[in-house]
């Protein structure tokens, strides 16, 4: 069956972009790698008639890594581009782990860790990391720019907080405080290769075994990737034992709302939230205790 027809246009502005976005209105989408958009145009899921690829904006690729404002990622930056990069794998390895644990290889070198994000699916893989690291989100649009924190771009599957004619120039993310660990821990039926049941992301911040801040989030067991906060305050001026990561792990569980999909039943993704989640938390306890 033909892909539907479709006028495709490659600024080499953000400006010239948001123009052809605000002109075109809600019958145009943005295009990143497009790993997401051509296939769901060329399932008949989606009819844009037109499409507006960033491919061609110069520097919209960039990775930025500086200690006082850290991590910048650009709009157009490859995920495997993000995975390898020296800087992300020494100051924010997780980040790393995230985006070479999406997909594979041909789907690395073609989609974007920002696409992974505006695609907004709740079991987006590079999601849960960037909100437990308290990344935020520069749009730009047609009445100038703004930052957005992570946590309120995503509103439900498939739904971001993007206005008509915005786009996401980049995301940035803090360095992670001192005393700080971070893990990653998903699972999916093909290994790495189609998305996550489950994912898990979290950071901690020890002082001693002490733990004085916590961010958990769970991804694909609700609308959007949800942080638990009930769990988190389970964690918070607490010693981080063994037993009390079990039992924040089996909090974390029961705040999430998972359906039955084709990726898994409801039932086993409880479960597995809470396998995860005392993987992740012992992992960034490890780090933060600088064993990892
Ligand atoms: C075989 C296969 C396996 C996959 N496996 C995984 C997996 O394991 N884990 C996972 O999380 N995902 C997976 N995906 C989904 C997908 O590849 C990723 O989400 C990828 O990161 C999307 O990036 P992209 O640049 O290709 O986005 P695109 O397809 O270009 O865009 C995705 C969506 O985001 C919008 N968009 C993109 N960039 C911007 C921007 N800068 N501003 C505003 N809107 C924008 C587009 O309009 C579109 O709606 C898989 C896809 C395939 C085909």
């Amino acid at each position: 069956m033909p892909v539907p027809q479709f006028d495709y246009i490659a600024p080499k502005r953000v400006d010239e972009a948001v123009a052809a976005l605000v002109e075109g209105g809600k019958e145009t989408r943005v295009m990143a790698g497009g790993t997401d958009l051509l296939v769901k145009i060329r399932h008949r899921m989606l009819f844009p008639k037109r499409i507006v690829s960033l491919k061609q904006i110069e520097g919209l690729d960039a990775i930025t890594f500086d200690k006082n404002t850290g991590l910048t990622i650009g709009a157009t930056a490859l995920l495997a581009d993000v995975a390898a990069h020296r800087s992300i794998r020494r100051y924010y390895p997780t980040v790393a782990d995230a985006a070479q644990s999406t997909a594979n290889v041909q789907v690395r070198n073609m989609g974007t860790v920002v696409g992974n994000l505006c695609n907004a699916s709740p079991s987006a893989d590079n999601a849960p990391t960037l909100m437990a690291m308290g990344a935020t989100v520069n749009i730009t649009g047609p009445t100038g720019s703004h930052r957005m924190a992570l946590d309120q771009f995503f509103q439900g599957p498939g739904i971001t907080a993007l206005k008509t004619g915005e786009i996401v120039t980049s995301i940035c993310v803090p360095l992670p405080p001192a005393g700080s660990g971070t893990a990653y821990y998903s699972l999916s039926q093909r290994g790495k290769l189609d998305c996550s049941a489950v994912g898990v992301g979290t950071m901690v911040t020890l002082k001693g075994n002490r733990c004085m801040d916590v961010r958990l989030i769970v991804g694909a067991c609700a609308p959007v990737p949800m942080r638990t906060l009930g769990a988190e305050k389970m964690l918070i001026g607490k010693k981080m034992t063994d037993t009390l990561i079990r039992k924040t792990a089996q909090a974390a569980s029961k705040e999430t709302s998972p359906i039955t999909d084709v990726r898994a039943s409801a039932p086993y993704r409880w479960k597995i939230v809470a396998v995860l989640t005392i993987r992740a938390l012992a992992d960034a306890r490890k780090m933060a205790l600088g064993k990892r």
